[in-house]
């Protein structure tokens, strides 16, 4: 047999701890799980870094997400991904995405495919009238303007009328919710599924690398009727789902009693999940239909987590690089190769590409920046360095430059074992010991575990000196160009692309 196809699967905002094959106790992913049997799977695998945008440099071309700088969002033109290294040697390529704007074409993500759907243009929302249900000031009249303002002076004033404001808007002013995909965001994965199947009917015998991107479990939580079914929760009615969601949204309220609905706001995103286990079966018989999946890797993962709380936010946002943001599922379906437990040892999605790669037996024209880590894996290792993490603080739409791309860097070193969290806006540091406290609620105090933090420490210095060293100023230039020909060519409108 000669190469090996690839399907790598990416699901944004699925946390590691809410896939069956993760050890969650909901029914999220039976396919998955049933898998998993014949699957190598990655305890702890790392994103490179979060959210979205700092996330796929690593996941598609095997580089750390601030390598070119903080100034430079996606991929930059001509830098090779695992599309274009399969593409040289031979395979048919495709890319399916359900429209996240930061792994479109414009951050050059369409590189090295010969399909290649963002879905942007798909009939969804626009991103910048979704009924999020959100109680924004635009929304009041001159009169509520006037009451909001006054109440703000008195604390239970100001709360009341927040309050009544928000159950006005949900109970009277929103319109009817007539169904759950009246009032989703993003092509659902049965949508990314259908696409994919019609092209898999296409390409014959030539080997492939086809790419899904599924939003599913992204906010605003809309799954379809169906998932909700699935999972036992059939009774969350569209009105509850879009009451659900808006209230998620609220910034006047406090973690306590946003908990409150935590457990349904759960529900959705578990069913979101739910529909792309259901949809990754569906594609997987088409493999089998035609003739394609005994010749065919799987690598199913996500860009980051979601958090619920459980240090107080929610969402997504490049900020503390806690687990439930930075840890995602892996599994890594290679036929013909028997499946091995593996070590605790954290495995960082920069090393994905290249090991991917060698399992599918191709030889790369390029050398990439992570590491195969492809015979360790076979004999149930997975690496023997700490993986490193890094955003940009605060960077929540970096659409323009300007607009917090030059904030904080944020960097995470982590081990089996150990965690250290470095933010280099306020100087801090913390480290974690996950064996004694895997939700990280204490961090050690200072001068505890010396040595490791010492090791930790060292490794974060060789990190960002190897990433001076890699950094390629001639990509660099050609990633600047292009992203300020874009900017020239389609200005956007930053509030419609903020919160992916
Ligand atoms: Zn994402």
């Amino acid at each position: 047999m000669g190469p090996k196809s690839v399907v790598l699967v990416t699901v944004d905002c699925l946390r590691a701890d809410h896939v069956g094959f993760g050890g969650y106790g909901r029914p999220t992913t039976p396919f998955l799980d049933s898998l998993a049997k014949e699957s190598f799977v990655f305890p702890a695998a790392l994103v490179a870094g979060a959210p979205t945008y700092y996330s796929f440099p690593a996941i598609l071309a095997s580089r750390s997400p601030l390598a070119f700088g903080r100034d430079i969002i996606g991929l930059a033109p001509g830098e090779v991904t695992l599309a274009s290294a399969l593409k040289l040697a031979g395979y048919a390529t495709a890319a399916f995405s359900a429209a996240n704007p930061y792994i479109s074409s414009r951050f050059g993500y369409d590189q090295g495919f010969d399909v290649f759907r963002d879905l942007l243009d798909y009939g969804g929302m626009d991103p910048g009238t979704a009924p999020n249900g959100n109680s924004s000031a635009s929304g009041r009249t001159r009169w509520n303007g006037l009451l909001h303002n006054a109440t703000r002076r008195l604390k239970p004033a100001a709360w009341l009328y927040d309050e009544l404001y928000f159950q006005y808007c949900q109970r009277w002013a929103l319109p009817a919710a007539q169904s759950l995909d009246s009032l989703r965001r993003f092509p659902a994965a049965d949508v990314i599924v259908d696409q994919a199947r019609s092209w898999l009917a296409s390409v014959g015998q030539q080997p492939f690398f086809l790419w899904l991107h599924f939003m599913d479990p992204h906010a605003p939580y809309y799954p379809t009727e169906k998932a909700l079914q699935m999972m036992g929760d059939g009774n969350l009615s569209p009105y509850r789902a879009r009451y659900l969601n808006a209230f998620w949204l609220r910034h006047d309220l406090e973690a306590r009693r946003l908990r409150r609905h935590r457990d349904q706001v759960i529900a959705l995103y578990d069913a979101g999940i739910r529909w792309v286990d259901a949809q990754i079966a569906r594609l997987i018989e088409s493999l089998r239909r035609f003739g394609l999946w005994e010749n065919c890797i799987l690598a199913f993962t996500a860009d980051h987590g979601e958090e619920f709380l459980d240090h107080g936010g929610r969402f997504h946002p490049p900020s503390g690089l806690m687990e439930e943001i930075i840890r995602v599922p892996l599994l890594l379906r290679v036929p013909r190769v028997a499946k091995k437990e593996l070590s605790e040892s954290a495995f960082s999605l920069v090393d994905l590409v290249p090991t991917v790669i060698t399992a599918a037996d191709v030889q790369p024209a390029a050398r990439f920046r992570g590491r195969s880590r492809w015979e360790q894996i076979q004999r149930g290792a997975v690496c023997d360095e700490p993986a490193i993490v890094e955003c940009v603080a605060g960077c929540t739409n970096p659409f323009h430059p300007g607009q917090g791309r030059l904030g904080a860097r944020v960097l995470a070193v982590r081990d089996a074992r150990y965690k250290l969290v470095m933010e280099f806006g306020s100087g801090q540091e913390r480290l974690y010991d996950l064996a004694t406290d895997p939700r990280e609620q204490s961090p050690l105090p200072a001068g505890a575990e010396k040595p490791v933090l010492r090791r930790l420490l060292e490794c974060a210095r060789e990190h960002m000196e190897k990433i001076r060293q890699q950094r390629d100023p001639d990509a660099v230039l050609r990633a600047r160009l292009s992203e300020l020909r874009l900017e020239w060519a389609q200005p956007v409108n930053p509030s419609a692309t903020a919160g992916f």
